[in-house]
């Protein structure tokens, strides 16, 4: 038969996509991001310039792209071992810590285990749980926006085989602090792993959140996930990492894509570290712009939770809600809106960050 032959027959059954795919959303390209009046604030991006020493590291690494890169990342985990004092086997690295994340979820779980987390919280997270036949457990955010830590530890069944916790979290920006963090490790059973997803801990002002390697080296059932996308500036060249039991991360590292961290992304994160001190001035810079819109929305009339990451939440309903998107739309300023949930606006250079104090200041609630 032809294929407009196969086609035709009222028979032809074609190849069907997993109930679980089916089932996602799909993905909507968003407007260009570039452009002479667009403020693109909708990805939690650095919005400087690549660090010097890491365009120099993939500029290097350019001429030996006809090869594929060390499958073992060897140099980057043992530069992030020292980093965090812990040793190389600790550490497993993939593109971006949501490719270490879909790693970490299908070497755990089997089809119907369960993973629990906060919602609203990252947008991956359900969907990365979905895709590896596992069920996703979503516990609302307490009334100041924070994991509500009691309500996920009663979520916990015998099918818990994951718990993810987002801290400062992606979308409010509100952390969980030590003691909270510590009380609920204190109550989890020691065979699930309780993953702390912290993308945006260095914009979290010290002591704000968990100390996360110490809560990692009291209780081994501790994954720490951070990645070079957001502070490090690295969000296109994909690499993150996990933190993690020897056993826990020699299995996240066997169930990588191979070769999937390109040799230039190692190259970068290494140089990115070695320049450390210049990331943190860039930090710093932000941090003060996010003092500074804090303080004027608040001045504006806004009540806002406050954020320890590089972005700011504004809880709105369905109605202040589309007011605030058609307002951020038409002044080319692209932030992240939530159906039902807020809008999520990235903390950028103090010329973006003053057209969206001014928008703001023309829809105070
Ligand atoms: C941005 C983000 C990540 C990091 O994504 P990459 O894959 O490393 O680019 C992870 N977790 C959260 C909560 C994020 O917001």
């Amino acid at each position: 038969m032809t294929p407009d032959q196969l086609l035709a027959a009222p028979e032809t059954v074609l190849p069907t996509l997993r109930g679980a795919v089916a089932g996602l959303p799909s993905y909507v390209p968003g407007r260009p991001s570039a452009g002479a009046d667009i403020a693109a604030l909708a990805s939690n991006e650095s919005h400087y310039d690549p660090l010097p020493a890491a365009t120099a590291a993939v500029a290097e690494a350019a001429g030996r792209m006809n090869r594929y890169p060390d499958m073992a990342a060897v140099e980057l985990r043992e530069r992030l071992a020292r980093h965090l004092g812990v040793t190389a086997g600790e550490v497993a690295v993939g593109p971006g810590s949501v490719g270490v994340l879909q790693q970490i979820i299908t070497g755990l779980c089997d089809a119907g285990d369960e993973v629990v987390f906060a919602w609203r919280s990252f947008e991956a997270y359900p969907i990365l749980v979905e895709l590896a036949g596992a069920r996703p457990v979503r516990i609302p955010l307490d009334d100041a926006e924070g994991h509500d830590l009691d309500a996920m530890a009663a979520a916990v069944t015998a099918r818990t085989k994951v718990i993810l916790l987002c801290t400062p979290n992606n979308p409010t920006g509100v952390p969980i602090s030590h003691a909270r963090l510590e009380a609920f490790l204190q109550t989890v059973r020691s065979d699930i792993l309780v993953v702390i997803d912290e993308a945006y801990v260095e914009y979290a002002d010290a002591g704000s959140g968990p100390d996360s390697l110490a809560l990692y080296r009291r209780y081994p059932n501790v994954c720490i996930l951070r990645t070079f996308s957001k502070a490090y500036g690295l969000a296109g060249l994909r690499v993150g990492y996990a933190v993690a039991a020897p056993a826990i991360a020699e299995g996240l590292r066997r169930t990588a894509l191979p070769f999937a961290v390109s040799a230039l992304a190692q190259k970068a994160a290494v140089a990115s570290l070695d320049a450390g001190e210049e990331m943190e001035a860039r930090v710093a810079a932000v941090k003060q712009e996010r003092a500074r819109m804090a303080a004027q929305l608040a001045a504006q009339g806004w009540k806002l939770q406050p954020s320890q990451a590089n972005f700011l939440w504004i809880r709105a309903d369905s109605r202040l809600l589309a007011v605030l998107v058609d307002a951020f739309d038409s002044a080319g300023i692209l932030v992240r809106a939530y159906q039902g949930d807020g809008v999520r606006i990235t903390v950028a250079d103090p010329a973006s960050n003053d057209r969206v104090l001014r928008l703001l200041e023309a829809h105070t609630a």
